[in-house]
């Protein structure tokens, strides 16, 4: 069985990220990967250094950044049919590719998979991650996105093996991208990937409580992120909101800020390694799922800890 994963060169970390899809894939069998667009040729070049990568595919169109996903879908699309497995992780990349791919092949992906048992058998977070589910499929080929932090990265084992360069992606035309306009994330770092999240929720009221949440984020050497209340209330942009509708993340540390506790919200914190929270309530139910809680007012915390780290340094 050969799986072919499909890899984003734009992603933060990419090599970190085929890494783990890679392991995800040597669950089923041996793995092919395919990069599209700028950066894949160098992407390729690292990946093929992967254990258990035999072959690493990369295409670029001239003129274009990116490859379109109408594009990249169509060519793929003639020649899934040779591979048992087509895998992308579950980030945007993923969510655009994989269902274009099942429109075009009449195949139903599974999405958002955490563990792969065998070759028909997946496990899928249902009911914003309060249960499991396990899905068996019988399509050809088997079409996955996987929640790629939830999988080791594979070992850099191979010896400098070859790529393979694809120049038959032809453009369909279908769309073209105009213009990059800075994105209300620009600037900032992007706690999708970060180490360290500083998240403000329902407790903040003002956008000076928000600027807060982000000083303690940088002095931590780590990025702000928000919970829907934040949002809500106008105090973060969408683009930053964790959860069961947002951002899913795996950081070292997480420190929620005035953030109750949902499970709409814990659903997208729960890969998070230590959890810390600041909550003027005591009983806050997020004091039960933190390492480290402290009760107080954000507007008094915050200062006292920003005040304690530079005076550490
Ligand atoms: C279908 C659906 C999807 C959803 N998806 C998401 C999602 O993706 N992400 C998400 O976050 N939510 C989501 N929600 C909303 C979710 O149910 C909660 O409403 C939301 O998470 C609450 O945000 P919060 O904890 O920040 O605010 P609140 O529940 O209002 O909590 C605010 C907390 O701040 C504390 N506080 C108040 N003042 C201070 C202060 N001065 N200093 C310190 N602490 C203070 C309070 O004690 C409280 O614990 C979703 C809901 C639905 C129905």
């Amino acid at each position: 069985m050969t799986v072919l994963v499909l890899t984003d060169p734009a992603a933060a970390q990419a090599v970190d990220q085929v890494a783990r899809l890679v392991t995800a894939a040597r669950g089923v069998g041996e793995v092919v990967t395919l990069a599209a667009g700028t950066g894949s040729r160098e992407l390729a070049k690292q990946v093929i250094r992967l254990d258990g990568v035999t072959e690493a595919w990369w295409g670029e169109q001239p003129g274009q950044e990116r490859i379109a996903m109408e594009d990249l879908a169509a060519w793929v699309a003639r020649i899934a049919g040779e591979f048992s497995h087509v895998l992308a992780a579950a980030s945007l990349f993923g969510a655009e590719f994989i269902p274009r791919l099942g429109g075009l092949l009449g195949c139903q992906p599974v999405t958002g998979v955490v563990e792969i048992r065998d070759e028909r058998h997946f496990l899928r977070p249902i009911h914003a991650g309060a249960a499991l589910a396990l899905v068996r499929t019988t399509g050809h080929p088997i079409l996955l996105t996987v929640r790629a932090e939830r999988f080791a990265p594979a070992p850099a084992a191979n010896p400098m093996g070859n790529t393979r360069q694809i120049t038959d992606i032809p453009p369909l035309g279908l769309s073209r991208r105009m213009a990059f306009l800075p994105g209300t994330r620009a600037g900032t770092a992007d706690p999708a990937t970060a180490r360290v999240v500083v998240a403000g929720g329902g407790g903040l009221e003002t956008r000076e409580d928000f600027a807060l949440v982000e000083a303690l984020a940088r002095a931590l050497g780590g990025a702000a992120g928000a919970s829907r209340a934040a949002v809500d209330k106008g105090l973060a942009p969408v683009s930053l909101q964790i959860g069961q509708t947002g951002l899913i993340i795996a950081p070292e540390v997480y420190v929620a800020v005035g953030i109750s506790g949902a499970i709409q919200h814990l659903a997208g914190i729960k890969e998070a390694k230590r959890i810390a929270a600041i909550d003027i309530d005591p009983n806050a139910p997020m004091g039960r799922m933190a390492d480290v809680f402290l009760a107080a007012d954000l507007r008094a915390a915050i200062p006292a800890l920003l005040r304690a780290l530079t005076n550490r340094t």
